[in-house]
């Protein structure tokens, strides 16, 4: 009986250790694959601004072009555009290896809300519009002073609003709200996009992470916003929470306390 007892025990663990050992590899596999997506896009993205720039610089050293000043203007705005464009994804993909090597560092300070929101606001506006879509906003009507880090927060602002945009079908129509719970203020963006499958909401937050379905509209990205955005606003004592309906649009809400009193200190923390 001993014999067989211990045989069931070896037998249990060889097929425990077995999917243990699948389970693994599969999931280094996963990794691997998100890893390898992540390159390719990073390549992608960032070679078409290079090209753009390399060309309008070179149309720009053409005496002939640098004659006529519409022409000028419009090489130099398309170089602008694109470096800018440039800028973002390089911080973006710095700002995550940052956090990976825990030298992140925020710098926190008493902030009023609004108008960091109104200056996020000031530079996508136009953006949106260009896609036809709107962007309005909705703030509760006083002041809201959090302590926080105000381009870290503006980074996350403008991520959640690029992603409104960029997984949207038709025009986009964005809608920010704040509004006040208890201790805690609460920003919601609110989009009319391709929403976000059950199955995947729960990994969005992930880092390298995107919903298989994205590039159907040939929207690309590294899968780092939102891991990023989780981060930051994590490290704030915050959380952010998301609810989305396919075909209808999703809701992505930021939740950070409230400052209770004013208070004039700063603070950096590396993380
Ligand atoms: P990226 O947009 O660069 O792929 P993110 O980390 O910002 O990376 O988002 C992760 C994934 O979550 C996206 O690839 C997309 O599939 C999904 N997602 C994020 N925001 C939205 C949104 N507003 N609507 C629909 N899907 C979204």
């Amino acid at each position: 009986l001993g014999s067989v007892a211990g045989a069931t025990t070896l037998t249990f663990c060889t097929v425990f250790s077995l999917l243990y050992a699948l389970r693994l590899i599969f999931s280094q596999k996963k990794v691997s694959e998100m890893r390898r997506d992540f390159i390719n896009n990073l390549t992608h993205e960032f070679k078409t601004p290079i090209a753009t720039v390399s060309l309008a610089l070179e149309a720009l050293l053409k005496f002939d072009i640098r004659k006529d000043d519409q022409k000028t203007v419009q090489y130099l705005e398309m170089a602008q555009k694109e470096n800018k464009r440039l800028g973002v994804m390089v911080q973006k993909v710095l700002n995550i290896a940052a956090s990976e090597k825990g030298t992140l560092r925020l710098q926190l300070e008493p902030l009023e809300m609004h108008q960091l929101l109104e200056e996020v606001f000031s530079q996508l506006k136009i953006q949106v519009e260009e896609y036809g879509g709107s962007l309005t906003w909705e703030f509760v009507r006083v002041p809201i002073w959090v302590y926080g880090d105000a381009i870290h927060l503006s980074n996350v602002m403008s991520n959640l609003l690029d992603n409104a945009l960029k997984y949207s079908v038709k025009q986009p129509e964005i809608k920010v709200r704040t509004t006040i719970h208890q201790n805690e203020l609460l920003i919601s963006v609110e989009d009319t996009g391709i929403g976000i499958e059950k199955e995947y909401i729960g990994q969005v937050f992930d880092k390298f992470f995107r919903v298989p379905t994205g590039d159907i509209h040939n929207v690309k990205g590294f899968g780092l916003g939102l891991s990023y955005a989780a981060m930051v606003i994590q490290r704030h004592m915050g959380e952010i929470t998301v609810n989305s309906e396919v075909g209808k649009g999703s809701v992505f809400t930021i939740h950070l306390p409230l400052l209770k009193q004013r208070i004039d200190e700063k603070e950096i923390i590396d993380c």
